[in-house]
């Protein structure tokens, strides 16, 4: 990472986070009212925005589907604000086989096209398997090795790519058992959870941003909007400044981001890749052996 990039402008946020924290959050115009974090924030507080499920042609670019269905172009979006995210890709998505569905069904672009301009642009490609399969079923039919032969499978196409293997995998719908998470941390990646086991700098937020496409009622009240900001809040008066959030590929996302990464830069929020991420907040992984900080929660509303 290029330390220089990720603390230029941290002195002109703090000042602006001095200002928020001497004037109140009302003055933002927020919501709810939100207590001063308890830590400093001269410390620098990170965030790292993580993508699921793509890579989506209409969405990274900006463009509308047959259906109707439209995008504004989330790529443009963080290139706006100077944020590099990192994007949890499906592997079978980058292959040229693949290029005909992308063009019919994700916007008139091969989806391996779009996935190059997301690592053009200095974004991260990381790990979501080759097939998205629900590990539990994918275990039970197959068998566990075809999981990790999933993960290898997705690496090499994401490596081919951009010449880096990944280093995180996030399992669909964050659906994995101790066992497993061992054997993909053996293999020299690091499991991306909700397990309270971890440090929770390290637990992924989860925007519950799939539950706002339609009008589903699960999609957090009174917006999704709030309900990010909320658990970023509270994470804070915890005393947690470093938070991963875990999107996907999805119009209402490129919308709610708008408004939310301009809404975290004013309160003091840099944005990084996770690789940045990781150099500068403590994990513990790797320390005390792979798979040590796993006693992975199962059960909860996952995605
Ligand atoms: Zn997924």
């Amino acid at each position: 990472m290029s330390g220089v990039g990720l603390f230029q402008g941290r002195g002109q946020r703090s000042l602006c986070l001095l200002l928020a924290l001497v004037y109140g959050p009302a003055a933002a115009g927020l919501p709810f009212s939100a207590a001063p974090p308890a830590r400093p924030p001269a410390a620098g507080k990170l965030i790292a925005l993580t993508f699921d499920d793509g890579p989506k042609p209409y969405v990274l670019l900006g463009g509308r589907l047959p259906s109707g269905r439209s995008s504004a172009g989330l790529l443009d979006l963080l290139d706006r604000y100077h944020v590099k995210a990192t994007f949890f890709v499906m592997g079978w998505r980058l292959e040229p086989a693949a290029d005909g569905y992308c063009r019919r069904a994700d916007g008139g672009v091969p989806c391996r096209v779009a996935a190059e301009e997301v690592h053009r642009r200095g974004h991260e490609i990381e790990n979501h398997t080759y097939g998205h399969g629900n590990f539990r079923q994918m275990a039970k039919r197959y068998g566990e090795a075809w999981i990790l032969k999933d993960i290898d499978r997705a690496s090499a196409v994401i490596q081919k790519m951009t010449g880096l293997k990944p280093e995180y995998v996030r399992p669909p719908d964050w659906d994995i058992w101790p066992e497993l998470a061992h054997q993909i941390e053996a293999r020299g990646y690091h499991v991306m959870s909700k397990s309270a086991a971890l440090p929770p700098a390290w637990r992924d937020v989860d925007s519950e941003d799939y539950f706002c496409v339609g009008r589903d009622p699960r999609c957090p009240h009174p917006s999704d909007f709030d309900f990010v900001l909320g658990q970023i809040v509270r994470r804070e008066r915890q005393g947690v400044s470093d938070h991963i959030l875990t999107f996907h590929e999805l119009p209402s996302t490129v919308e709610l981001l708008s408004r939310l990464v301009p809404e975290l830069e004013r309160r003091g929020y840099a944005f990084v890749t996770l690789r940045q991420y990781s150099a500068d907040v403590p994990a513990g992984w790797g320390r005390s052996g792979p798979g040590s900080h796993h006693r992975v929660d199962t059960g909860n509303r996952q995605r």
